[in-house]
């Protein structure tokens, strides 16, 4: 059984950014994450990706906390707290602690699917977003296409949608979307007659297929597949916001989405960090614990120097988001890049300063387990979805040289 390190949060980091009402929150969901996810976070890190493999129980769980109504209004539903994407940030951030798999789920859950929902009519709000806070329903998000993930503007779309009698009949394709499998709906975007749409599909459907898991390198526990639409008919209501405005709902929830992978790779960089802390009072090389060579302890007061910006930028990312900045761009490309990139360089020092171990999922000698071997495998995805990160330093670039 893996113990949890101390938290070199504590002792490194003073928070002058996030409001109390956020650090409250995140009091809430450490206890929770250790108490609850932790004891699940190995099985969910290592096993094969299968429908029954997703955690049920501990997805229940967080919803009776409320933790899913904390981005939304009081009207919605939600929390109505005043900084909704503040809170949503530190979920990201202390499940990633203890295991991204989590995040990654939840985040798809109610963030992507979520934010998207509350953009659409009260008819939207009442038959998905309540259920989707409540854990009732498993909600998911489509943008991804076999063909391309970056490029999604409307006329790149192979999933298309024709309206006919106050239905929108939709074929298509859908790539490595996050609980597909396990969901009850799917908010899809499509390009319907040339206007880029956010549509919500019931699950099952006639005409829609889900594929089985995708086998990955790491954030096994966050499921994905392939959905296919084959003359899909949707009702009219179900149409998020206006005809047109498609990609600009996903674009803001991917707001919410982009600042929260950026708190989970400070998470993760945390965590690996921590993990290192420990390690290194221990093990010895030519007479000396590992803490006592300069060359790692430089290294670790780089890493933690990098955490604290990263952590800084996301918080400063989900207050301009709170302030009601709809697009602050500059700030959530720079906490989505940043804050994965991070945790890619941690958990690469992380293998290196645990040698040997650094690699074994188990070790056969005495049974025991090693966490870095999985945030190094976990890190990764965080530099790839949600835009790329050449997509975030080009969004950062254009800000600086203008579109052309
Ligand atoms: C675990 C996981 C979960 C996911 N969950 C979801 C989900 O729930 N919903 C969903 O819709 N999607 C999901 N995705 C998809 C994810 O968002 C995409 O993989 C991501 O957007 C990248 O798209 P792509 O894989 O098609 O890569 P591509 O777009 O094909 O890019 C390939 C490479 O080309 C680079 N590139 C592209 N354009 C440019 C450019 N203009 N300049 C320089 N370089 C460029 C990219 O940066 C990348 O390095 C998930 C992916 C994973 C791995």
């Amino acid at each position: 059984m893996r113990t949890l390190p101390p938290r070199m949060q504590e002792k490194l980091y003073q928070d002058l950014i996030l409001p109390k009402e956020t650090l409250n929150i995140r009091k809430k969901i450490r206890k929770f994450a250790e108490k609850k996810v932790f004891p699940i976070a190995y099985d969910l890190g290592q096993k094969e990706e299968k429908t029954e493999n997703f955690p049920f129980e501990t997805f229940k769980k967080m919803a009776e906390e409320g933790f899913f109504k904390a981005p939304f209004s009081k009207e919605d539903g939600g929390l109505g707290l005043k900084y909704p994407a503040c809170a949503s940030a530190v979920i990201s951030e202390e499940l990633a602690y203890i295991s991204n798999s989590m995040t990654g789920l939840i985040n798809a859950h109610f963030l992507l699917t979520g934010k998207t929902l509350s953009q659409g009519s009260d008819y939207i709000k009442q038959k998905y977003l309540v259920p989707l806070m409540e854990g009732k329903m498993i909600g998911s998000f489509a943008m991804t296409e076999p063909q391309s993930g970056s490029d999604v503007r409307n006329e790149s779309l192979i999933t298309k949608g024709k309206k006919k009698d106050g239905r929108y009949i939709i074929n298509g394709q859908k790539r490595y979307i996050s609980n597909v499998c396990v969901a009850d709906f799917v908010a899809t975007l499509v390009n319907v007659d040339g206007k880029s749409c956010m549509l919500v599909v019931d699950l099952p459907t006639d005409g829609c297929k889900v594929s089985e898991p995708d086998k990955k390198l790491g954030n096994r526990g966050e499921l994905t597949s392939d959905i296919y639409f084959e003359d899909v008919e949707v009702p009219e209501e179900n149409l998020v916001g206006d005809e047109g405005n498609g990609l600009k709902i996903a674009l803001g929830a991917l707001m919410y989405g982009r600042t929260g992978i950026g708190a989970s790779g400070v998470g993760m960089a945390q965590s690996a960090f921590d993990e290192c802390v420990e390690f290194m009072k221990e093990r010895e090389a030519f007479g000396k614990k590992l803490n006592q060579f300069q060359h790692w302890q430089f290294l670790l007061a780089e890493r933690a120097i990098e955490i604290e910006n990263a952590r800084n930028l996301y918080s400063k990312s989900a207050l301009r988001i709170d302030q009601g900045i709809e697009f602050p761009d500059f700030e959530s490309s720079g906490a989505k890049y940043y804050g994965s990139k991070i945790a890619v360089d941690m958990a690469r020092d992380a293998v290196q300063i645990f040698g040997g171990f650094g690699l074994m999922v188990e070790l056969a000698h005495d049974k025991s387990t090693y966490k870095v071997e999985e945030i190094y495998r976990d890190s990764k995805v965080g530099e790839i979805y949600e835009g790329t990160n050449e997509i975030h330093r080009m969004i950062i670039a254009r800000k600086i040289f203008g579109k052309d």
